[in-house]
């Protein structure tokens, strides 16, 4: 998506160990207008594929997940990061390692939030190494639910998280897919 690759350029400072910071316009402040035009690329890649739900992960991916959700007119559910050991019954859950923190977190949804019916549209801010979207897809897994699709604003696609993705039979739709980056260049796909 042009808008999208723009802002990048304009905006993304590449840092160390292959971190893309776009904290002005996605990861801190949020530029909702291009959410808007984002959310509705998103709808129209994947018209007619019969959505009811989109589900994304604490804490990035929610923001443009709910602008997102408005094109589709269906709700979204975030993974949420557990604080606690002991978890009850009632939920789904599964280990995320952090790409940007190096730490794993234990992430759930409530059962009584993803159906064996559901068709799922999985939205996340990056893919890097794939292990967020992962989580996502083995939380539907554990709930019987479909996935339709994963739609990624920004594919880092010289890590090996979109093959990954793709292997599994999902289709993965990045509106902005970087082919390789360092400071002050960032070449895209
Ligand atoms: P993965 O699980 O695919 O390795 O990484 C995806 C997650 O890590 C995303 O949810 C995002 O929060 C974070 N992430 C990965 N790479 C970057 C990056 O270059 N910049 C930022 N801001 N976040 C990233």
């Amino acid at each position: 998506m042009r808008e999208l690759e723009e802002r990048i350029r304009r905006d993304g400072i590449v840092e160390d160990g292959d971190v893309l910071k776009v904290d002005g316009f996605l990861n801190h402040q949020m530029d909702v207008e291009l959410f808007g035009a984002m959310g509705r690329e998103w709808a129209r890649l994947f018209a007619g594929e019969g959505v009811n739900k989109i589900l994304t992960i604490e804490a990035s991916g929610i923001g443009i997940a709910c602008i997102a959700a408005q094109a589709f007119g269906v709700p979204v559910v975030f993974a949420k990061k557990s604080r606690t050991k002991n978890i009850a019954g009632d939920v789904y859950r599964v280990e995320v390692p952090s790409f940007t923190h190096g730490t794993v977190s234990t992430v759930i949804v409530s059962r009584r939030f993803l159906l064996p019916g559901d068709r799922l549209l999985l939205i996340d801010d990056f893919l890097a190494n794939g292990a967020a979207l992962e989580g996502l897809i083995a939380l539907a897994g554990q709930a019987g639910a479909q996935i339709v699709g994963a739609g990624v604003a920004i594919e880092k696609a010289f890590q090996p998280g979109g093959d990954r993705i793709r292997a599994k039979g999902v289709r993965v739709e990045s509106l902005a897919r970087i082919k390789s980056m360092s400071p002050g260049q960032i070449e895209f796909c």
